[in-house]
């Protein structure tokens, strides 16, 4: 299947040398990027008049936790910070279902796709009795709406009887979660170039997982050449939770784990002192910055532009739907954006370094290079805007910061993964909108109990 992007307006590459091409051609073939240039002598079978687009490389979600769509914006949690927060949604979430984890993924997804995101990670931490078949259920959602996704097999084996935050029933063993994390990656990883699956292991937080549990899976890890993930300085909290368990800072006590170094992110990294910093560049750790998700929950500001200037990895993410509220890419780089300037002002850095933290940053996160950036012998992974619309007018002259600083409050018109169109127009091609809401809708009401 070729593929012909045909006279675009403005091509966003964030590509090694940040290049900026107008009115070129964007031939694509067998998912890959073949040609770049002015009137290519090509042929397609779907060529798309891009006169008046904008086009960016597909966003990279670095951060999530997709079954929490159908538990947010709660009347009761409007007012919580992390830990009391978390106390009240375990109680729900011990009640999620395949059919919860299958449709809260099929909407995420969607709200993704429709914001110009074309992989994502997902962090699904809690499995119950019944639940081996949790991730079959979002890799079956991710091949529908034709996106790549990056599962990262989450874990709780700390519950409230050892000292930990969860409710004892949404927790498992330590062997339990070993043998599941091998299945899983046995079932589903895969590494090769333009892959549409990778697994990661992710124990959920040191407050929801133990020592042994971080030890054992960065072994198990690195023995099948996969990635680690967790969450990490977060809130205050946690921070005082590992100094009063384990008399350490929660980075120290990553790094007596051995969790950290250069196939690690970490989700969050808000609570870092100068010389945490340092320790994150020394072991090229990277980061998924949560801006909404902190705002909301009010666990603090990353050190973005300390972490910029230092050239630690930055990444985005949304993070899980219940502490967003949504899944909505381009609004994470506008948040991330305007939350830095709060903070450091003229020092922060510029509307464009939070494009690339969503893109090239995404795919240095999760140890992909065949993502991330418009180039020739990439993976065809796009979106395209129309900027003939009313909220646009006077505000293109500048693509490379035009989705942090304006930001886009409507569906991105083409997402294009793979080679694959998958967003057309705004609407999703793969899955019928308007059925996904009402069986989502009904879904809900069930599983919070609501009428
Ligand atoms: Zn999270």
């Amino acid at each position: 299947m070729a593929l012909l992007l045909r006279n675009v307006r403005c091509v966003v590459s964030c590509d090694e040398n940040d290049t900026l091409y107008e009115r070129v051609d964007i031939f694509c073939e067998d998912g890959v990027i073949k040609e770049i240039g002015k009137d290519l002598d090509v042929a397609a079978e779907k060529v798309i008049n891009c006169s008046n687009m904008l086009c960016y490389p597909g966003l990279i979600n670095t951060h999530h936790h997709m079954y929490q769509f159908f538990s947010r914006n709660l009347p009761k949690t409007q007012n919580m910070e992390l830990f009391d927060w978390l106390t009240y949604l375990y109680d729900i979430w011990k009640n999620m279902d395949r059919e919860v984890v299958s449709f809260s993924t099929k909407c995420a997804l969607a709200e993704l796709a429709k914001s110009g995101c074309t992989t994502s990670v997902d962090h699904h931490y809690v499995f119950l009795d019944s639940s081996s078949e949790f991730l079959d259920a979002q890799f079956e959602a991710a091949d529908l709406l034709k996106m790549r996704l990056y599962a990262t097999r989450g874990s709780m084996n700390l519950s409230r009887k050892d000292g930990g935050l969860p409710l004892d029933s949404v927790v498992q063993t330590t062997d339990e979660i070993l043998r599941d994390s091998m299945n899983a990656i046995e079932k589903y990883n895969d590494n090769s170039f333009g892959s549409m699956r990778n697994i990661a292991l992710a124990p959920c937080s040191p407050f929801s997982a133990d020592a042994d549990l971080y030890r054992q899976t960065a072994y198990l890890a690195r023995e099948a050449g996969v990635r680690l993930h967790t969450h990490l300085c977060e809130t205050k909290d946690e921070e005082h939770f590992t100094k009063t368990a384990f008399n350490m800072r929660p980075l120290e006590y990553m790094q007596s784990l051995d969790f950290i170094g250069e196939d690690v992110w970490y989700a969050h990294a808000i609570h870092l002192n100068d010389e945490e910093l340092d320790l994150l560049k020394s072991t090229n750790t990277s980061v998924s910055h949560c801006p909404t998700s902190n705002m909301k929950l009010a666990s603090g500001v990353a050190r973005i532009s300390d972490m910029v200037k230092r050239g630690i990895n930055v990444s985005l993410g949304v993070d899980g739907s219940a502490s967003n509220d949504g899944s909505n890419m381009i609004c994470e780089i506008r948040n991330g954006y305007l939350l830095s300037r709060v903070i450091n002002g003229k020092s922060s850095p510029d509307a464009y370094e939070f494009l690339k933290m969503a893109t090239c940053g995404g795919a240095k996160a999760i140890g992909r290079d065949d993502i991330g950036s418009i180039a020739v012998g990439k993976c065809a992974d796009m979106f395209l805007i129309d900027k003939r619309k009313i909220e646009l007018v006077g505000a293109t002259y500048s693509p490379k910061s035009m989705l942090a600083s304006v930001g886009l409050n409507s569906s991105v018109d083409y997402t294009i993964v793979n080679g694959e169109i998958i967003v057309e127009e705004g609407h999703l091609k793969n899955i019928d909108e308007e059925e996904l809401f009402y069986q989502s809708h009904k879904k809900t009401k069930e599983y919070l109990n609501f009428n």
